[in-house]
């Protein structure tokens, strides 16, 4: 890199890394990518549990639908080991509230209600977008309300949590049905979950794309390492960038891909301060939770072999300990469970101490199996929500956002471009968003660089 690069891009998770691979597809060499923690990759993120590597972050690639994927395709060029997990059998493993399993055929009614539920909501969002007021939207469980079959009981609740909060990572009360409905990532990628159990992690693909432009990932000038960026300081004639350990660096632009959770909060401090539609835009939307609390226990007590992968759990309060998974498929004989929470659930456990998880995970799994099951030897609880680099796990459109306003969460303020996830507009919250929208926000820059076509300058945005 030269002295003073053309571009700065803020964060290397995959919308840092594809912009950066964009410019330097159209010739722009000049890049400095400043990465706050010691490794790129972002929240695609393993870890050593028990010997084993498990995902804290994006674990999911979804394939076999009519659009091609290219995060799959990367994945399948470094041959990423993934299963593909079965839901088929949830209905056989549905868990009442004091134990027991419900009767099957109960369990397959509610569900093939939700799934009613789904089509109906994905097909009045479609109504909605054509026929009513571009302005118009409602939550999904006003959509569920259309519907008339609004869930009701902890059953009911347990199998809606798995169709829309284990996906959304919030409630159907908060999440936009036109922007949640139909759900894109499933329409163009495919439903087939390709689960990722890789020793190298899901990370690896993160690093494939980043190779193709950078040399080393741990010595190439290009990329930086440990630098959390504090202050951004931007004008006409570009922009300072100031890191914690004091340095500055100057470029022409900036590209910032930090999730909207930081820049709700004040660990970079823009000066002059953002104008307020951009403050705006920025504090509306929603950054959620998504927790995997993985378990690793010195023996199987949990039914194992084909269609037990999963479980669910059923309890008055919505969301409490509902969705489990075991690893025995992909990694046989480790013993590890673990199970999902989201949204409150989340902030709620990510306040206690890993022993007081495991003690509330224990009464839950001795009402499934029994007082006699052995106490975990290990226990980890991901707490996405008070890392300062994340402060959550990816966003969701909540019902009151509107398009235009979304519009604006993307848009350039002077020298100073946006990406991540959050900014896709087709596939929020997915690897695929941030990997689609790191190509937009660069080619967007990029037309402002060749072009002289600014939209930072444009007389409401500065
Ligand atoms: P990030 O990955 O957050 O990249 C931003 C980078 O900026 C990070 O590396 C961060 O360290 C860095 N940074 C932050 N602050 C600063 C600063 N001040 N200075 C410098 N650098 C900074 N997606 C799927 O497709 N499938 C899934 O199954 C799935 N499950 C998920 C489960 C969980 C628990 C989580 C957390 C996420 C999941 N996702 C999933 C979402 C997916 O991981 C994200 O959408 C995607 O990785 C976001 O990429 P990004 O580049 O937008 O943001």
């Amino acid at each position: 890199a030269s002295q003073t690069p053309t571009v700065i891009i803020i964060g290397a998770g995959m919308s840092g890394i594809s912009a950066a691979k964009t410019l330097q597809d159209a010739g722009i060499r000049d890049i400095l990518i400043l990465e706050a923690t010691n490794r790129i990759g972002g929240r695609v993120m393993k870890t050593q549990f028990s010997g084993y590597a498990v995902e804290m972050g994006a674990n999911w690639l979804f394939g076999g639908g009519p659009v091609h994927n290219p995060v799959l395709e990367m994945a399948k060029k470094v041959k990423l080991k993934t299963s593909l997990n079965d839901y088929d059998n949830l209905t056989s493993n549905t868990y009442k509230q004091d134990g027991g399993l419900y009767p099957k055929k109960l369990v397959e009614a509610v569900e093939k209600i939700a799934v009613a539920r789904d089509d109906f909501c994905a097909e009045f969002s479609t109504l909605l977008t054509k026929k009513v007021k571009k302005d118009v939207d409602i939550s999904i469980l006003a959509g569920q309300r259309l519907f008339k079959q609004e869930p009701k009981t902890p059953l009911e609740m347990v199998i809606d949590y798995y169709h829309n909060d284990y996906e959304d990572g919030e409630p159907p009360k908060v999440t936009s049905l036109k922007h949640t409905y139909p759900r894109n990532e499933f329409v163009d990628h495919g439903e087939d979950p390709y689960f990722v159990a890789d020793p190298r992690g899901f990370e690896i693909v993160v690093q494939y794309l980043a190779k193709q432009f950078l040399s080393s990932l741990k010595s190439d000038p290009r990329l930086k390492l440990n630098k959390v960026v504090r202050e951004i300081i931007y004008s006409k004639n570009g922009v300072a960038v100031k890191t914690e350990d004091g340095s500055i660096y100057k470029a022409k632009y900036a590209i910032v891909s930090v999730s909207v959770g930081v820049l709700q909060t004040d660990l970079i401090d823009f000066r002059p301060k953002l104008p307020l539609w951009k403050r705006l835009a920025i504090s509306d939307f929603s950054m959620t939770i998504y927790t995997k609390i993985f378990l690793k226990f010195p023996y199987k007590f949990w039914p194992s072999g084909p269609g037990t992968e999963f479980f669910l759990y059923t309890h008055v309060r919505r969301g409490y300990y509902p969705l489990w998974q075991h690893l025995e498929n992909e990694y046989p004989g480790s013993n590890i469970l673990f199970v999902t929470v989201t949204a409150e659930e989340s902030r709620r456990v990510e306040q206690l101490s890993d022993q007081e998880i495991e003690a509330e995970v224990m009464v839950v799994l001795k009402t499934l199996f029994g007082n006699n099951i052995p106490k975990p030897e290990d226990i980890l609880v991901p707490r996405w929500g008070l890392n300062r680099f994340y402060k959550g796990s990816y966003s969701n459109w909540p019902d009151k956002y509107n398009q235009n306003r979304h519009d604006q969460l993307g848009d350039p303020v002077g020298p100073v471009y946006f990406t991540g996830e959050h900014n896709s507009n087709k596939y929020i919250g997915y690897v695929t968003g941030a990997y689609f929208t790191g190509i937009d926000t660069a080619n967007d820059l990029l037309g402002c660089i060749k072009n002289q076509t600014c939209r930072g300058y444009n007389s409401q945005h500065m």
